[in-house]
């Protein structure tokens, strides 16, 4: 991490992915994380482990893992949503697992159709396993705190429960916690207090990363506020790929591409190669054709001179 400021998190392979109807065919799922990774990506998450019942998309998250583990230099994530899953992520060599915990209750029982006292036994069952492993050998595991800005059905989530959960995931053995904008609820003003707050709850190393939608275009904004609190992790999508059906024109994830600019441009170093980047994006639009692709930069183009100079 000593070479760069930001560590940009490619999460497409598995948000993006998920959020869409069209199957993306493993080999290409291969030469996108290949080619993330050769623009300068040092972690992407690939996949989850879901039943492929749920998700067919991620039906081959395996197969995806098995690749993405020979790419030097690469932190392959995965998500899980409970101890089979993570058993299937340490199978396959994940060196990331991620449990998203629903912060808003009513969330988590008709996502999961797990209660929060559920989850954290689940998420003990997860680190007990997980230290078992060898230290070397042993994937970083932690738990994003989803819905916490606020839920499509409970509305406002409560800040309390937001430290509370926290600190109780800390308890059950996760190795950091991290804040989830599931919902695109978010605003600058809030992300900073509540990053602050849950530094104050839990330690400030041991929440690092944020996972942020743009679905109403504060992705950036939110990004950048967490950013100017101490997160040094984002979370985005290439495209943004996985845009909300609800809200036409909204990107799912954070852009990737807009991101990388946002950063780059004001000098904090990511690692990444932006036309490299770019060029990352064809892979997408030839595979899934019918799938809108978002970003600003991509159209406009970089400035002049951009990445040139630095
Ligand atoms: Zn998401």
């Amino acid at each position: 991490m000593s070479d760069i400021d930001i560590l940009v998190s490619e999460v497409g392979p598995r948000d993006g992915l998920q959020s869409i109807d069209a199957v993306l065919p493993t080999d290409v799922k291969n030469r996108w994380i290949s080619a993330q990774a050769e623009a300068g990506f040092s972690e992407i998450e690939v996949g989850s482990f879901v039943p492929p019942k749920v998700l067919p998309q991620m039906a081959d998250t395996a197969d995806v893992v098995k690749h993405a583990i020979t790419v030097p230099g690469l932190n392959v994530a995965v998500l899980v949503p409970n101890l089979r899953g993570a058993e299937n992520a340490i199978a396959a060599g994940a060196h990331k697992i991620s449990i998203p915990f629903s912060v808003s209750e009513t969330h988590s029982l008709k996502n999961v159709r797990r209660s929060h006292a559920q989850m954290f036994d689940e998420v003990r069952a997860i680190a007990e396993r997980v230290a078992d492993i060898e230290a070397d050998k042993r994937p970083h595991f932690e738990a994003g705190l989803s819905t916490a800005f606020g839920c499509t059905i409970e509305g406002p989530v409560s800040e309390d429960l937001v430290l509370r959960s926290a600190e109780t995931l800390m308890e059950c053995g996760v190795a950091e916690v991290g804040l989830s904008d599931t919902t695109g609820y978010a605003n600058p003003e809030q992300v900073k207090r509540l990053v602050r707050k849950v530094q104050g709850a839990v330690g400030k190393e041991n929440i690092t990363g944020v996972h942020l939608h743009n679905t109403r275009g504060l992705g950036l904004a939110n990004a950048l506020a967490a950013i100017e609190e101490g997160i040094t992790t984002i979370d985005s999508s290439l495209g943004g790929i996985g845009g909300c059906p609800f809200a036409p024109g909204a990107s799912g994830n954070i852009v990737t591409e807009d991101l990388v600019f946002m950063l780059e441009a004001m000098g904090l170093r990511t690692g990444v190669d932006i036309d490299k980047l770019l060029a990352v994006r064809n892979i997408l639009s030839e595979a899934l054709p019918d799938e809108p692709l978002y970003g600003f930069v991509p159209d406009a183009g970089v400035p002049k001179g951009f990445q040139e100079a630095q």
